[in-house]
């Protein structure tokens, strides 16, 4: 016998090996592989008796799992991926795999469950509700909920798992950030109790395979997990929810690069599942393609409970002292909210735990020489690059002008919170990408948030995300400028709905809420949008800039980087790829723009020079056979070659 099988490497076909003698082996299995005198998994999609005719066929090392874990489903669509993000089958089902090799269910959820029963939806839930399903019926698979914060989306949503639950089909839930998973994780524990499964990169390899092989079984019914989830395998899918839809973390950013929420799609047609896609500020191209009739489209215009969305107060913010860091007014409403026994979150808008270095003399800022970016001031006077990991000493004089007069500027959530616990004498909970990897530290906080052990709640985008506390009421933005200047064109789009969904983290129970955005550009347009909360109205003058510029979604967009260590050659490679696309492109007689070659806006990472081509063209498919054969035709040396297609930012 013989099978046929992908290995993860960037490898267009499938091969062959022969299973020896006593071996049992049926597909859907992975299995260990010598290739290239390298042991690799092999992901065995037939099995067959047909010898190769031109070449010996190598035996399998040995069997992975004892039985299958997958099936022509998932091997299809890691095809459909491949080609559609110009990527590679076995590329794509080695990702979407887990990679564990025994299986382990040592896991214990950290917390008792409580199901409180369904509850009871308000008219405009129930009307979304029946909307949904009746339409579902008559064909519609795919859905857009567009609900402020608050309105009880994540209440429609677990009634509609209960609904197809109890059909016996399964569930898919969705969520943009581990930190956010273990929050819904949590809501849908209490009701759906040991029939749940999680799944995201945090979970240990062993125990992801086994909750992989209860989900594939149907043992366990739903999943709630990140970007990759998306990937589960099941009998019979009956829905997937996307939460948060307008999340840049759908969208993966190495090989391959594929966006979650297409590979939804592809799968909703496929098998049959119900689409739920939802957000109080819903992405532009999903927005659009409501609006065309392309999908279902639902309405959540009110909080539940009679809630008010809160005021939101623009505030200019001075830059250059440390201590300005909180306005006064901002102090004064946390004073407030403290006082009464309320809580407030702040988000500092900016990765990073310490000061960037800056001559006060010259206005020189510390940047890495590798990446162009600023440089963090971190604790023991060292400057850490935090895209690279470079360190170097706090420079005695500035580089520029000699000036000696060095400051240390605006900080990270650490100095933030020190500040924060000294000057306003109340309790910091700090929630960054560092702390959030501490085990059990989202429920941790979420416990001492519910036992009002915190005050303010302090972190980066992460505390912008979902979070569900009804006893805050007063929601900061330390510095909101950080991002808006990005040359990116979906940079208003992002910092539009960063500011719109930490806003929403307040006033969600009885007493309104007040939202304080701090800034050195009050005056930027975005911040009108943002003050009265008004998403059509940023959505329609968004759009009619893209609609102007041609960008998505009046476009698909495909970028094709490069990038090595040394700039001549990366520069060359770029521009030879320009000319071989050229004449793809007129060969072809299609109808796609070039824009560049140029320098990508972070020029350099990592001690990698970057340059890039975007395309422009009204179809994906033309971009895809344009961009599919470069690879080949480039054959690239001493340079990478990064093929991005429906690119998600373009720095
Ligand atoms: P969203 O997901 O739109 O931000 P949620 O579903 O989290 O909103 O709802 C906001 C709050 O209102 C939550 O605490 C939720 O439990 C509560 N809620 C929403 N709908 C109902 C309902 N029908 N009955 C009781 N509580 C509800
Ligand atoms: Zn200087
Ligand atoms: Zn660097």
């Amino acid at each position: 016998m013989f099978a046929d099988l992908y290995v993860g490497y960037p490898l267009e076909t499938g091969f062959t090996y022969r299973v020896p003698p006593g071996m049992e082996l049926s597909p859907g299995r992975r299995v260990q592989v010598d290739f290239g005198g390298r042991q690799t998994t092999g992901f065995v999609y037939r099995v067959h008796d047909e010898e190769p005719s031109d070449f010996t066929a190598k035996d399998i090392t040995g069997v992975i799992d004892d039985g299958e874990i997958f099936d022509s489903r998932l091997v299809e669509l890691a095809r459909y991926i491949a080609s559609t993000y110009v990527s590679f089958p076995g590329e794509v089902l080695s990702l979407a795999l887990p990679s564990g090799r025994r299986p382990s269910a040592r896991f214990r959820v950290p917390f008792e469950r409580s199901d409180s029963g369904p509850v009871t939806f308000n008219s405009e839930q129930s009307r979304v509700y029946d909307d949904i399903l009746s339409s579902y019926d008559s064909g519609t698979l795919a859905h857009l909920i567009f609900g402020i914060t608050g309105s009880g989306k994540t209440e429609i949503y677990i009634e509609l798992a209960r609904h197809f639950i109890s059909m016996n089909r399964s569930v898919i839930y969705l969520v943009p950030e581990i930190s956010l998973s273990s929050q819904v994780f949590e809501r849908l524990y209490n009701v759906f109790g040991d029939e749940l499964i999680i799944y995201h990169s945090h979970v240990p390899a062993t125990q992801r395979l086994h909750n992989w092989k209860r989900f594939y079984s149907g043992e366990a019914k739903i999943a709630v997990g990140t970007r990759s989830a998306v990937f589960l395998q099941c009998p019979d899918p009956g829905l997937i929810i996307i939460d948060e839809e307008h999340d840049g973390s759908y969208k993966e950013n190495s090989s391959p690069r594929y966006n979650a929420k297409r590979v939804a799609f592809y799968r909703s047609r496929k098998e049959g599942a119900l689409l739920v896609m939802g957000s109080a500020t819903p992405s532009l191209e999903s927005m659009y393609a409501a609006e065309s009739g392309v999908t279902g489209y639902h309405e959540l215009k009110t909080r539940y409970g009679g809630a008010r969305l809160p005021g939101v107060e623009i505030v200019k913010t001075s830059p250059n002292r440390p201590s300005d860091m909180i306005s006064p007014i901002l102090k004064l409403h946390t004073k407030r909210a403290v006082d009464s026994g309320r809580q407030a979150i702040y988000l500092l808008n900016r990765r990073g735990f310490s000061p960037i270095v800056i001559c006060n003399a010259c206005g020189h800022v510390v940047e890495c020489p590798d990446c162009n970016i600023s440089m963090n001031a971190h604790a023991g006077n060292v400057l850490l690059c935090h895209y690279c990991g470079l360190k170097r000493p706090v420079p005695a004089r500035c580089e520029k002008c000699g000036s000696d007069d060095i400051v240390k500027l605006g900080s990270g959530t650490q100095r933030v919170e020190e500040t924060v616990t000294k000057d306003l004498g109340v309790r910091v909970f700090r929630l960054d990408q560092d702390s959030a990897r501490a085990k059990n530290a989202v429920h941790d906080l979420i416990e001492k948030m519910k036992n009002r052990e915190v005050d303010v709640l302090l972190g980066t985008q992460m505390v912008a995300k979902g979070f569900d506390f009804h006893n805050v009421t007063l929601v900061g933005v330390l510095l909101a400028d950080i991002g808006i200047n990005m040359p990116d064109f979906r940079s208003a789009e992002r910092i539009f709905s960063l500011l719109v969904q930490v806003a929403g983290r307040c006033g969600r129970g009885e007493d309104p809420g007040m939202v304080v955005i701090q800034t050195l550009n009050q005056d930027h347009p975005v911040f009108r949008f943002i003050r009265d909360q008004d998403y059509y109205g940023f959505y329609r003058s968004e759009l009619s800039m893209r609609k102007l510029l041609g960008y998505p979604p009046f476009s698909r967009l495909a970028r094709l980087l490069v990038r090595g260590k040394d700039e001549e050659r990366v520069r060359e490679t770029v521009n030879r790829l320009r000319d071989i696309v050229d004449e793809r492109i007129r060969e072809s007689g299609m109808d796609v723009r070039i824009l560049g070659p140029s320098s990508a806006p972070f020029t350099k990472i990592g001690g990698n020079y970057r340059h890039h081509l975007i395309l422009k063209a009204e179809k994906l498919e033309s971009l895809r056979s344009v961009a599919a054969p470069v690879r080949k035709l480039l054959n690239p040396r001493d340079v990478y070659l990064e093929i991005d297609m429906d690119p998600y930012d373009l720095l």
